[in-house]
């Protein structure tokens, strides 16, 4: 027999996840002689043996992989053998620079919830049950390569059994780096006014819920507040501590039948709740709620998860069936992931705190997603489960760092033709998340291996995002405009770079003309774009403060819609405004003091919201077309005026009528729930003849839809449904949230197309 040798490298996600041990398996069985192992990027291969067992070992290598990896590239190259005598696991290699690809953390797996479950088993309810398919993984890496040192779980030497399993290249946790056991691996404890308590914590912890309790609990990213979802009391309560009125609660169930109980789930959305990721899944709420109406209030959805670790496992086999689980802060602030900062910030949060010794070395809030019925999903905050995954890009770039926008903040550094999006880091207007932002930055920087040259950022000069990039030496800056970024991050995660005609709607983002973009419509590609349309502009009647109470953007478009009249009919609304600020108001109006104009999608939803009487006080972003939506009477199929006029060539789309015949409706009596749906409609219509004009002139017919108005299911399933009708290819977001979360993303995949043709 003639004896070979071939050396592979396979990049993508392929270390924490088995690969290993699969290689050494498949080794085994063709067998071949040689060896593996990791480096910081890529696991390499050699084996020896006749021809025929080669080739059947590396197709093997690719159809054969472990569930949770990813090869992005095999490559292979023959050799002279040099003799291997068995084949061999290898210590790791560290190199210089990384093309690592650190994997997501991952729900238990179903093998570890049964070895949680049965007595016989030495990890029968261990919290910290995990293998190499399932478990801690961005949260605890601290360094790569991804071995046990480098993570927080170095400061637990694994015990016999532990160590035994560990090395057994057939075991499941053949190098499963979190791997732990009661005897040798991190704890829990609940601590109640900095009292321990040691025996049987996860009891005492349910006890505490059922008796309506707030409970603090340290999860996979960083602590939750948890409290029976059922009981008013404890809900209001938390609501009154966290400082938050009416922002929706998510709820732990305790398996899918306690969420089926609770919403109505299509397979879309269970295959979401138990997927390895395991999001929040929005789902519709059934009526009558078992849990307290304040969960949720206004709003027909409710954010489930199931249980994603052995902690929460087993907690929910013992407190009632759904509880409240939502971010460890206060209010906006960044979720506290250590034990010391959760005991002074959420001191007066909880009641106690189930803690425990394992580490979490980078914060990361749950992912939030909610499955359309036509099959597409809306991803509103991309973090656990989902971070560190790469998006590939339609171009190869240098290392660049898109530095995001300043709400609902992500960051991305990309570098080839890969980009590695940040978890959700939040507003960036308080410092404690600032701080968050920039740790996370240097983090993922030094995780990945690479020192960005290039940095993009939003063109608002005071977004704290476009001031850190100003602040960064040696790197060359280009900024970017807050719409091109949305529509470029669309293109960008849908593999394209062509010209299209994009539909940008949002709030607020930064204008070239010094006015507030925000229903904008531009032709772009990666490089460049021209704005084409946009919604006709009102006044911001106070500059921010029109942005926080939607009564304001009321009384810009009545003004706009009634002239000398719109008081008068402010009134019949219920619109009320104190003497004074009516006066300002007026004046604002009347001389655009300190009002700039602004073409928002988004703030023409929350005059309507205010001026119908569905959401007139704004307690949290987005609450007044979040509400607008859920009250739109799904049935209705009318709709209002509206208006395309031209200017300089430019389309503008004019919702004032759309606006003036609402509001007449409301006043003749017909209900919000019908103007509302009216409102959707004639939004839908309007975008859509828009695209039809832009197609007839400029003969394209590639659409991208992008902005936090796309959260919305209406505007997002009913445009996308009927511009496929009119034969246009749509494109949408499927792996980032359309909000600001993407416009990181946007940013870098401009910067690798503008610095690609300066290289040209
Ligand atoms: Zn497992
Ligand atoms: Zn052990
Ligand atoms: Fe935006």
């Amino acid at each position: 027999m003639e004896v070979y040798r071939r050396k592979f490298r396979i990049t993508g996600v392929v270390q924490g996840v088995g690969f290993r041990p699969f290689v050494y398996r498949l080794a085994l069985k063709y067998d071949l002689s040689g060896w593996v192992r990791n480096t910081s990027g890529s696991v390499e291969v050699e084996v020896e043996g006749d021809i025929s067992s080669i080739k059947a070992f590396a197709s093997g290598l690719q159809t054969e992989a472990p569930n949770l990896a990813q090869i992005d590239s095999l490559s292979a190259i023959e050799a002279d053998p040099v003799g291997y005598a068995e084949f061999l696991i290898l210590e790791s290699k560290a190199e210089e620079t990384a093309e690592g690809v650190i994997p997501a953390d991952v729900a238990t797996c179903p093998d570890c919830l049964m070895e949680i479950a049965s007595p016989k088993d030495r990890r029968f309810e261990y919290p910290f049950t995990n293998c190499t398919n399932c478990g801690p993984r961005f949260t605890i890496i601290q360094r790569v390569p991804y071995d046990r040192p480098n993570t927080t779980m170095a400061t637990f030497p694994m015990c016999e059994d532990c160590a035994r399993e560990y090395q057994d290249p057939l075991n499941r946790r053949f190098h499963a780096e979190p791997t732990a056991c009661p005897v040798c691996g991190p704890r829990v404890w609940l601590e109640i006014d900095s009292q321990r308590i040691d025996t049987d914590p996860i009891s005492a912890t349910a006890e505490l819920l059922r008796k309506g309790k707030i409970v603090a609990i340290k999860g996979l990213g960083g602590f939750h507040l948890a409290c029976d979802a059922r009981n008013d009391e404890a809900v209001s309560e938390l609501r009154v501590r966290k400082g938050r009125v009416a922002k929706p609660f998510a709820l732990m169930v305790r398996d899918i039948d306690e969420a089926e109980l609770l919403c109505e789930l299509d397979d879309a959305s269970k295959a979401l709740l138990l997927s390895n990721q395991r999001p929040i899944a929005l789902a519709r709420k059934r009526e009558p709620s078992r849990v307290s109406d304040l969960v949720a209030p206004g709003n027909r959805q409710l954010g489930l998860v199931i249980p994603y670790t052995p902690l929460h496992t087993l907690l929910m086999q013992q407190c009632p069936p759904a509880i409240v689980l939502t971010s460890g802060n206060l209010s906006e602030e960044p979720l506290a992931f250590t034990n010391g900062s959760a005991r002074t910030k959420l001191s007066k949060l909880a009641d106690a705190f189930l803690m425990n010794d394992r580490d979490i070395h980078v914060p990361c809030d749950d992912s939030v997603v909610r499955s359309l019925p036509g099959g597409d999903a809306i991803i509103a905050r991309r973090a656990r489960g989902c971070v560190p995954e790469a998006i590939d890009l339609p171009i190869n770039c240098d290392c660049i760092l898109g530095t995001g926008a300043e709400q609902k903040n992500t960051f991305c550094l990309a570098w080839g033709r890969k980009a590695v999006p940040s978890q959700h880091i939040g507003d960036l207007d308080t410092a404690e998340t600032f701080d968050y932002y920039q740790y996370a930055i240097d983090h993922l920087q030094s995780l990945l291996g690479h020192q960005p040259k290039v940095i993009a950022h939003d063109l608002h000069p005071s977004y704290m995002s476009s001031r850190y990039a100003m602040s960064r030496p040696n790197v060359e800056l280009i900024g970017v405009q807050h719409h091109h970024a949305h529509i470029a991050a669309c293109l960008a995660e849908n593999g394209r770079n062509e010209r299209c005609i994009g539909l940008a709607m949002d709030g607020t983002g930064y204008g070239t003309d010094g006015t507030i973009w925000g229903g904008e419509i531009l032709l772009a590609d990666l490089a460049s774009f021209e704005r084409v349309g946009h919604f006709a502009q009102v006044r911001m009647p106070g500059g921010e403060a029109a942005i926080r109470d939607p009564k304001r953007m009321a009384a810009a478009y009545l003004h706009e819609a009634f002239a000398a009249d719109n008081e008068h009919i402010s009134e019949c609304l219920g619109l009320s405004f104190q003497a004074l600020e009516q006066r300002v108001i007026r004046h604002q109006l009347e001389t655009g003091l300190n009002s700039p104009l602004t073409s928002s999608a988004g703030r023409f939803f929350d005059a309507i919201s205010a001026a119908i009487g569905i959401c007139a006080e704004r307690s949290f972003e987005g609450q007044p077309a979040i509400e607008l939506e859920m009250a739109a009477d799904e049935h209705e199929q009318g709709s209002y005026p509206y208006s395309i006029d031209f200017n300089a060539g430019r389309l503008v789309l004019n919702a004032i009528p759309t606006f003036k015949a609402a509001v007449e409706e409301r006043l003749a009596g017909i209900a919000p729930a019908t103007i509302a749906a009216k409102c959707h409609n004639s939004v839908i219509e309007m975008l859509a003849c828009a695209c039809e004009k832009l197609r007839e002139r400029e003969g394209i017919n590639l659409i991208a839809l992008s902005g936090g108005v796309f959260q919305n299911a209406i505007i997002h399933s009913g445009l996308k449904d009927k511009l496929q009708t009119m034969g246009f290819e749509v494109l949408i977001h499927k792996k980032m949230p359309p909000n600001d979360a993407c416009i990181s993303l946007g940013q870098v995949a401009i910067a690798a197309a503008i610095l690609k043709i300066k290289q040209e």
